[in-house]
């Protein structure tokens, strides 16, 4: 069988100013900086970006973006493209969070063309994928799912394919403390790697990492994390403060 890293990203939403990301990352990197069994990314907003770059130098915490814009340049108002992310050393970007789909209106075949605009640069894509509480309720889980993995993949060849992360986040779980059950979530999974076996090849499924996110905790993080198919967890609220996200790198070490 692979073995896949497991992968713990931080995705700090619109919190911190600049000098809150500098504190929050210098602690981070003081006590997980080295660690080379498990890959921290942390997410900071826009503003923050530059600075907790430079305190990144030398550290094997990566950085990565909330969002990009897929085209290369131009007349986009607020938005930021994979040049500008790639000059600050980015290297992995979250696209198609549910915030992003339900506050501001990201469709499919949008996300899809900022994953090929990702993948194209050389940044990394952690794809999200999640179904809503009134779609799991009515049995629409795996249809839902199924659909946002294939639109927003469309057009990935295989090759680029293994440098996709996917992160399974039901969107009833997001932030509301409510997580989902372990068998809950290794059946999304283990559907999602199915799925990309179907669209990739085998090897290449085996090799993407599939992460859990939804309120992922340092108390239900160890047995989230040892599932077969849970690769890691993209984390909002646990990754604000220094030490539950320090804990949910050391709960992603134990093998
Ligand atoms: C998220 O927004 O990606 C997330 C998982 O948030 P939280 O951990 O706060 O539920």
């Amino acid at each position: 069988m692979t073995h896949r890293k497991k992968l713990i990203a931080g995705n700090w939403k619109m919190n911190k100013t600049s000098a809150d990301a500098a504190a929050l990352v210098r602690e981070l990197t003081a006590a997980a900086g080295q660690r080379t069994d498990v890959e921290v990314v942390v997410c900071p907003p826009f503003t923050a970006m530059e600075g907790v770059s430079r305190l990144l130098d030398g550290s094997n915490v990566r950085l990565g973006a909330q969002n990009l814009h897929p085209e290369k340049n131009g007349a986009f108002t607020g938005e930021i493209s994979a040049d500008m992310l790639r000059a600050l050393f980015v290297s992995h970007v979250i696209l198609g969070h549910s915030e992003r789909r339900t506050l501001f209106g990201e469709q499919d075949a949008f996300i899809n063309q900022k994953v090929l605009a990702a993948l194209k640069n050389q940044l990394r894509p952690i794809f999200c994928v999640g179904e809503t509480l009134v779609e799991r309720e009515s049995g629409a889980t795996l249809t839902v799912v199924q659909t946002q993995l294939e639109a927003g993949l469309a057009g990935v060849s295989r090759e680029q394919a293994a440098d996709v992360i996917v992160a399974y986040e039901p969107v009833w779980a997001i932030g509301t403390g409510k997580v989902a059950t372990t068998e809950q979530a290794q059946e999304v999974h283990a559907f999602i790697r199915t799925l990309l076996t179907k669209l990739f090849s085998e090897p290449v499924a085996q090799k993407i990492r599939i992460l859990y996110g939804g309120s992922m905790k340092p108390a239900n993080a160890p047995e989230l994390l040892a599932q077969p198919d849970i690769d890691g967890g993209l984390i909002g609220g646990a990754s604000l403060e220094a030490r539950s996200f320090l804990e949910l790198v050391t709960a992603a070490a134990v093998k």
